[in-house]
């Protein structure tokens, strides 16, 4: 791990799953049996997700986390190598590979099974054999797919070796170890932020409550992501600021939130100020959520540049008077 470094260094520690998409008219009830329309594989996880999104802007991205021996494994795997990501910390493990089944009825409305396989396998000593990277890395960037014990050992090699550690605690648990919480970033959306804070984020008001409580759990700094309504961040001096969104017009939301972690993490790796780096992860998010898909619908270097182009007021954070 010597010599001239060009490229941001990034470390994910997440999992990795196979969407399957089920289309049908209504979703089937306890005992029904229905025609569906059509079935679709969509590459996903959270952490393989926001690998991607980092790798996609141009950063250095080794993930650390499994996939199962079947088939899935193989796609999964080759998935997330095509966006440039390194998988050399990625295990095999003997049974099936995370999947998400999810059923979308003509309405909208949607029904999710998560079967973790193989992320839940992820072990402290699976982050152990990886402890050179993460030592190296410009940013560690976790999640809460996969055992908080491999978390919390990646988070603590990381914050001794001066590493930069953006977390996003999602999906959202209530019992969280304090070490993960003392992150340098804490970026959940404002469900997360709920779960972690027990306040409901209903308005301005409770957003700005809440971002402050989860800056009181440790975290260096917070940032509530809030969809169409931009974000909230309580900085390192306790100040709070908000960013405008990115408008674009929005057709599938899902991971918005990923793009705009492994945005964040590019940024901040790439050594750009706070409010370049929030108003690069805004950006990227707002892309996402135009067009459908987990891992395809992360954008390029360049889409996010051209948002930012063409709408060169939003996305900067600003002192919040509300
Ligand atoms: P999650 O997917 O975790 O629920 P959000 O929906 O808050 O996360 O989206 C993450 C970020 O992506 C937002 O903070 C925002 O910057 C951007 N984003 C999401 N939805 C939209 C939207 N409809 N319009 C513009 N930007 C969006």
């Amino acid at each position: 791990m010597t010599g001239e470094r060009r490229m941001p260094r990034i470390v994910v520690v997440g999992s990795v799953n196979m969407d399957l998409v089920l289309r049908c008219t209504v979703i089937a009830r306890p005992g029904e049996t229905l025609t569906g329309r059509d079935l679709q594989e969509h590459f996903g996880g959270k952490g393989a997700n926001q690998a991607v999104a980092a790798a996609r802007l141009g950063a250095e991205v080794w993930l650390i986390g499994r996939v199962g021996a079947d088939g899935f494994g193989d796609s999964l795997l080759q998935g997330v190598q095509s966006a440039g990501v390194r998988t050399d910390y990625v295990q095999r493990s003997a049974g099936a590979s995370g999947v998400a089944v999810i059923q979308v009825e003509d309405s909208g409305q949607n029904s999710i099974v998560v079967i973790p396989g193989a992320n839940g396998c992820v072990t402290a000593a699976d982050v152990l054999v990886a402890a050179d990277v993460i030592r190296s890395a410009d940013v560690l960037l976790v999640q809460f797919e996969v055992p908080l014990e491999a978390v919390e050992t990646a988070v603590g090699m990381a914050a001794a070796a001066g590493v930069t550690v953006i977390v996003d605690p999602a999906p959202a648990r209530r019992e969280v170890p304090a070490a993960i919480l003392s992150a340098d970033w804490l970026v959940p959306n404002e469900t997360e932020a709920e779960v972690l804070t027990g306040s409901a984020v209903h308005d301005r008001a409770a957003a700005v409550r809440v971002v402050r409580q989860l800056r009181d759990l440790g975290a260096k700094r917070a940032l509530v992501t809030m969809g169409a309504d931009g974000v909230l961040l309580a900085d390192t001096a306790d100040r709070l600021l908000v960013a405008e969104p990115f408008r674009v017009r929005a057709v599938d939301t899902t991971a918005a939130g990923d793009a705009f972690a492994g945005a964040l993490a590019y940024a901040l790796a790439g050594g750009v100020s706070e409010s370049e780096a929030v108003r690069i992860a805004c950006a990227a998010g707002a892309v996402t959520t135009t067009r459908h898909g987990a891992q395809s619908a992360v954008p390029c270097g360049e889409e996010v540049r051209q948002l930012m182009q063409q709408q060169p007021e939003a996305g900067y954070l600003r002192i919040c008077t509300d």
